[in-house]
């Protein structure tokens, strides 16, 4: 695979860096487009950033995982960061040990160069709206508070991942909720940022286990000179880390000379998340979004499975009421409907659900409780029979 040079272009208030990829593999095409090259493009607001320098960097970690999946050596056209060199060898090693059969490590054709780290303090966090993403801002400020260190200053919200580059109703719906909850007078930059990425990893990289990591690390490269910080939030406590697409041990190596990438935090479960954000940032929660379905452009549908366990979560904690945003609100009935996975390797979302129904004993949500019963006795039961049948 094959990173041709970087381009720099501006149109219409918005800047974008661009690069074509190649695949090399006689035969192999981009499923998307049934070619052989496609480009890759990043965009965002002129006014947040005109780079003066075409690097591959962010690039190169967005084609790292579609490069192993076609089991093709990366060949990069310009230099990158000397230390994002050391650090790819390391995410191929991990991801190679996290998906076995998925993807191989491939050559790294690759001139690396060292870039000083600038002087500045800012941080950038992604910010979808959700969980993850409000505790990373609530988070910030506490420890700002306690300890003196960074706050976030820059919140980056991509529209070509959970939202497609088509849905642009919910795109705008979204940016416009979201920043709306932030308190009036704060000096945090919101950037709204594009990218076809999955266009190009369509049908050849597992956007849970290959995907979504690598495109965090990309975005934040473009971002390196300028903000030298990043956090990407993290899903899950130290004891509940599987193998995935970002983890702990992963997203650090998206981290350059100039840029430190932090996983935040798996000091946290996703309860204890909900807590700090209710007691820190309350106003945030009446912007959460959590919905990956985006059924006819639902902002959250309430009814898939991170809905309806976002939701009960909020019952646990008592915070129902600061977060309005689910069309179907969960009750006994909905719950008789959740959905749980069978597969082996998403065991992790019946611990979630496990945690979910010891809180609600702890709280006397009977019905609740119950309802989650009749869920786990027919999932057993069907789990147990898609194993029998010879699935994992
Ligand atoms: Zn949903």
């Amino acid at each position: 695979m094959i990173i041709h040079p970087v381009e720099i272009s501006s149109a219409l208030g918005r800047c974008r860096v661009s690069a074509t990829i190649e695949i090399e593999t006689p035969g192999r095409v981009f499923p998307k487009t049934g070619t052989r090259t496609q480009e890759l493009w990043i965009d965002w607001p002129e006014s947040y950033l005109k780079p003066t320098e075409a690097r591959p960097d962010g690039f190169v970690i967005m084609c790292l995982t579609l490069a192993m999946c076609l089991g093709e050596r990366l060949q990069v056209r310009g230099a990158m960061s000397q230390s994002l060199v050391l650090n790819l060898l390391e995410a191929m090693a991990i991801y190679k040990h996290y998906f076995l059969g998925l993807c191989e490590i491939v050559d790294l054709d690759a001139e690396g160069e060292f870039r000083p780290r600038g002087a500045s303090a800012r941080v950038g966090s992604f910010y979808s709206g959700g969980v993850d993403s409000l505790y990373n801002i609530a988070e910030s400020a506490r420890l700002h508070r306690e300890f003196g260190t960074l706050p976030i200053t820059d919140l980056w919200l991509i529209q070509g991942m959970d939202i497609a580059l088509d849905q642009d109703d919910l795109w705008e719906k979204t940016k416009s909720t979201i920043f709306a909850q932030l308190p009036a007078g704060h000096d945090m930059i919101c950037a709204d940022i594009r990218t076809n990425v999955r266009d190009l990893h369509y049908k050849i990289v597992d956007w849970e286990k290959l995907g979504f990591s690598v495109v965090l690390g990309g975005i934040s490269k473009v971002f390196a000179p300028i903000v030298p910080n990043v956090l990407i939030g993290s899903y899950a406590k130290y004891d509940k880390i599987v193998p995935h697409a970002s983890s702990p041990l992963v997203d650090p190596m998206w981290s350059c000379d100039e840029q430190s990438v932090r996983h935040f935090s798996c000091r946290a479960s996703r309860q204890d998340k909900i807590e700090t954000v209710a007691t820190h940032a309350p106003y945030l929660l009446q912007g959460l979004r959590v919905c990956h379905k985006n059924t006819g452009g639902a902002y959250n549908c309430g009814v898939c499975e991170k809905c309806m366990r976002t939701q009960a979560q909020l019952i646990i904690g008592g915070y129902q009421q600061l977060a309005d945003t689910f069309d179907t609100e969960l009750s006994s009935k909905t719950l008789r409907r959740l959905k749980l996975p069978w597969r082996w390797e998403n065991r992790f979302t019946w611990d979630f659900w496990r945690d979910i129904q010891a809180g609600f004993r702890e709280r006397g949500e009977t019905d609740l409780d119950h309802a989650l019963s009749h869920v786990f006795r027919k999932y057993t039961v069907k789990r147990a029979v898609r194993r029998c049948l010879g699935g994992r």
